[in-house]
């Protein structure tokens, strides 16, 4: 019998034929299609004949049909739907995948004509998605390391492997810490804390061989421990534990490492040729340049600055009212922060849910979808690989545009989180190839099934995602949908979140499960004002985290982290009750791997740009303008990685995005 994941699947849409798939297909059509796909490259690599575009560049971007059809099912089961078979397939997929595509840029024969492609370029006449194509292959393989020779060719292959050593260290320390840091309480220090916590400290005690509850750092302990503690005492040794997590001294610490990874990460700069490691991380992104980064977190800064200032005034006087004199500390803020929203927001979970029925709010984005883009959406009958996906097909004007999945319930076999992914990515070369892709979440059922404003969220965060993949009309796959680059991908997705806030759009569909009535104005205005409470707090965390990782990569590398940080924090005036959100030896995002290393201003980046271009719709006369939804389709919905992400907005707005919007939407313009 052959293997169901390897011929071309004759099904409608070619939707993978879950029903016949088993997981003892998987291993044997992994090691089939690696051979294949190694035949392909080997095939270009050592083609006789003088390289070309064609033979070159097109031969790389012809999909693996086999591969691509063996991953695509192998990894939206292991995420969205594991077991224990699976989960022993992905740890010996991982290496082995890892392993085969570096063995492909590491091929030197294959860059060798890559590069020959490259130095040619001027003479090919190539379109100019093509020499996007060009230029993004052969900048991958450089930044890769695979021009490099001899000497430091070894160099640079030492560093990537003690990098990684380093990177796994930093994570398994921080863990340590996580872990063995706890603290004991008494029956009496659990007053004035609710129940959830009260239950969640008595079962981490029971965890931890205990008599009675504990504090641990844990994250769904700590945070509302320091948000509903009355007890300032203990709010102030949970507070120094938590802020001390990679900095205890001893085996667990991470400062040393931290400090290496810098100076890692210079030479490997140093070695590609280029003058610090933030200049070969933001070559790739819309930002370009550590000063365009450091301009626009500036821009916010100031303006959050004044309201955080601002802020703890209120909250120094909760605190003297209290009885206690002296600063507010950062033990205090939380909880004093928390009181007030009880005052000023008073917004019940409970009274909202009704009004959001999961279906509805399904409809509501299909129907921001047909207003906008012309899309009609047709349930789809077709068995998937749980009986929870359901699928539509998206057409326009009659024509096939894509495969819509969504997996919208949370179960035990699914990892947490939500997520797009293109099972099939939108491509035409070498032939017409229509995207399937499926939105995974993790909502609770229920008859029917409400969601919190949070999940109404994600469920348009993930849609708009999916629009980019679905809208998506380029000739080449490797830049088709969201191969973007990071601080510009989630732009469609973030903006997409704003139409779910659209007054219209939530009197239609924001209706009570029972009664049928739409949410009341007071709701909504409160559901919004929430939103942004204690923004200047949150701000302030995040700039000064993403201005001291910005100024960990610039230039030499700082021998000492700690100095590092301190001088940068003095420099920017940082609020004493306010801490970094992340300080540097438990700074995960940036040291546990190369994810977001001179790359955590991308949240914020991102923030901006959808505000930005939203307001360019409430500007041109509405949500549902329709020259407005003509221009972002054109410009960036529709383009993929097929031009520069800044030369991409600039086509939609007109200019480059200002933070302006943002400041408001965050409640921090100035009045
Ligand atoms: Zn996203």
């Amino acid at each position: 019998m052959t293997n169901p994941l390897l011929p071309r699947w004759d099904t409608q849409f070619q939707i993978a034929p879950f029903d016949a798939i088993s997981d003892d297909d998987f291993a044997p059509a992994l090691e089939q299609a690696l051979a294949t796909h190694n035949a392909q490259i080997k095939a270009i690599a050592e083609n006789a004949q003088a390289p070309t575009f064609a033979n070159v560049i097109e031969a790389l971007e012809t999909p693996c049909r086999e591969l691509d059809q063996v991953l695509s099912v192998f990894f939206t089961v292991a995420g969205a739907d594991s077991n224990p078979a699976r989960e022993a397939l992905q740890r010996d997929f991982s290496p082995k995948l890892a392993a085969h595509f570096s063995a492909i840029t590491a091929n030197k024969a294959l860059f060798a004509r890559v590069a020959a492609v490259w130095d040619a370029r001027e003479n090919l006449d190539l379109s100019d998605e093509q020499q996007r194509v060009l230029m993004l292959t052969h900048r991958g393989f450089v930044r890769g390391g695979a021009a490099l020779t001899g000497e430091a060719d070894a160099r640079m292959q030492e560093i990537k492997g003690r990098l990684a050593t380093l990177g796994t260290d930093f994570t398994q320390n921080l863990l340590a810490d996580e872990r063995d840091w706890f603290m004991s309480l008494s029956e009496s220090d659990l007053e004035g804390l609710p129940d959830f916590l009260i239950d969640a400290a008595r079962a981490a005690g029971a965890e931890k061989g205990e008599d009675g509850p504990v504090v641990t750092l844990s994250r769904s302990i700590i945070t509302p421990f320091l948000q509903f503690s009355p007890r300032r005492d203990l709010r102030e040794v949970a507070f120094n534990a938590w802020a001390a997590r990679g900095a205890n001294g001893g085996e667990t610490d991470n400062r040393d490492i931290a400090a290496e990874i810098l100076q890692l990460r210079q030479e490997r700069a140093k070695l590609l040729g280029y003058d610090s490691f933030a200049d070969y991380k933001l070559e790739t992104e819309m930002a370009k340049t550590p000063d365009a980064v450091r301009g626009l977190l500036m821009d916010v800064w100031g303006p959050a600055k004044t309201q955080a200032e601002a802020d703890a005034e209120v909250l120094t006087k909760m605190m003297v009212a209290d009885g206690i004199n002296g600063d507010l500390q950062p033990w205090d803020w939380r909880y004093y922060a928390d009181k007030r929203r009880k005052v000023e927001h008073d917004l019940d979970e409970a009274e909202l849910k009704p009004y959001l029925q999961l279906d509805r709010m399904i409809e509501a984005s299909f129907t921001c979808a047909t207003r906008l883009f012309d899309l009609k959406f047709k349930p789809l009958d077709v068995a998937l690989y749980h009986p929870d996906c359901r699928a539509w097909e998206v057409t326009r004007k009659g024509k096939h545009v894509a495969v819509f999945i969504g997996d919208y319930f949370a179960r035990g076999s699914k990892r947490s989180g939500a997520w797009c992914s293109a099972m099939r990515s939108q491509a035409k070369f070498p032939e017409i190839q229509a995207p399937v892709v499926i939105n995974v979440c993790n909502f609770a059922k229920g008859e029917p099934a409400l969601l919190s404003w949070d999940d109404a969220r994600t469920l348009f965060h993930e849609f708009g995602h999916a629009l980019h993949q679905m809208l998506s009309n380029v000739s080449y796959e490797s830049i088709s949908g969201t191969s973007v680059a990071r601080d510009f991908v989630e732009l469609p997705s973030q903006l997409y979140e704003h139409w779910l806030e659209v007054p219209e759009v939530l009197a239609e569909f924001a209706t009570h499960a029972d009664t049928g009535a739409a949410m009341p104005q007071e709701m909504l205005d409160k559901v919004l004002g929430a939103a942004n409470f204690d923004m200047g707090f949150q701000t302030v965390e995040y700039v000064a985290s993403a201005l001291v990782d910005l100024a960990f990569h610039e230039g030499a590398a700082p021998a000492d982290v700690m100095a590092k940080q301190e001088t940068v924090l003095s420099e920017i005036g940082m609020p004493q009750a306010i801490t970094m959100r992340h300080a540097s030896p438990h700074f995960a995002h940036v040291f546990s791997g190369d994810g977001y290393s001179s790359g955590y201003y991308s949240y914020m980046w991102s923030e901006v740009m959808d505000a930005d271009a939203f307001a360019a719709f409430e500007e041109a006369g509405g949500a549902f303008d329709s020259e407005r939804a003509k221009a972002l389709e054109d410009n960036i919905l529709s383009t993929g990685g097929s031009q520069d992400a800044g030369e991409l907005y600039v086509a939609f707005r007109g200019r480059l995005p200002g933070v302006e919007a943002l400041l408001k939407g965050r409640g921090l313009a100035a009045e």
